[in-house]
């Protein structure tokens, strides 16, 4: 399979920049995970859309779900029908959502599993202030992409994380984590190397930090595997 970083911004997106939004797809499966302010636009200038199998959310904050909204009108223009899954709260901003014609809306709940194709993704719930879900794709070759959507630190995390080859990783904070929100590099970076991840990839960057102070903090730790930062368009095999 193939992931291309169409965001990386956590809250808002820097200047040129986009928040969290991510294409994962192989020769049969096309997913979005989350599509937050900007990605949409980085999403058509490589792909039309019209082949995409469904969108996920991880949870309902804007700069993961921002740009739905602004989908919906080119839903609505060529009369395609998206599945669209995402937890069920915050309810106000769920029913929002649900209420979109062009959104096939399917809730997720804390162990769900769903198969497209020739893909399987499973569901497992993080530690965040909102209802938030970790999302694990695996193909029929058994290579598999963890994306931790916004979460802080949790044993959850680090059993699901064991053996994924990627993990694309919550890392919004260079030092100094708030536990119930988001994780540091150092943490993205220990729950990579204790699981035995292949391939660290860091996201979800603070607007106002340089992504190489991140990395630089996680090479240190990870020796196992290899760390990316994310970078808008980049494409990355799995
Ligand atoms: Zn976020
Ligand atoms: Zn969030």
């Amino acid at each position: 399979m193939k992931l291309t970083i169409l965001g990386n911004n956590g809250g808002y997106p820097k200047g040129n920049g986009a928040c969290s939004g991510y294409l994962l797809e192989n020769e049969k499966v096309q997913v979005i995970f989350d599509l937050g302010s900007g990605t949409l636009s980085n999403l058509l200038s490589i792909n039309d859309g019209t082949q995409l199998d469904a969108i996920f959310i991880t949870h309902l904050h804007w700069d993961h779900i921002s740009d739905l909204f602004v989908l919906q009108y080119l839903l609505e223009k060529r009369g395609q029908v998206l599945p669209l899954y995402l937890p069920r709260t915050p309810e106000n901003i769920y029913d929002i959502l649900s209420n979109i014609k062009n959104f096939d809306v399917h809730p997720i709940d804390d162990g769900d599993e769903v198969a497209i194709k020739n893909m399987k993704f499973s569901f497992k719930k993080m530690r965040h202030p909102v209802e938030t879900y970790a999302i694990k794709a695996i193909d029929d070759r058994g290579h598999s992409c963890l994306y931790t959507g916004d979460t802080g630190i949790c044993q959850e995390l680090k059993d699901f994380a064991q053996d994924a080859h990627t993990l694309l990783c919550d890392c919004t904070y260079v030092n100094n984590p708030d536990e119930n929100k988001h994780l540091s590099a150092e943490q993205a970076a220990e729950i990579a190397e204790n699981a035995g991840v292949r391939h660290l990839i860091l996201t979800h960057f603070d607007p106002e930090v340089n992504p190489r102070d991140y990395a630089i903090i996680a090479e240190r730790i990870l020796r196992r595997g290899r760390v990316t930062k994310s970078e808008i368009m980049l494409t990355f095999n799995i």
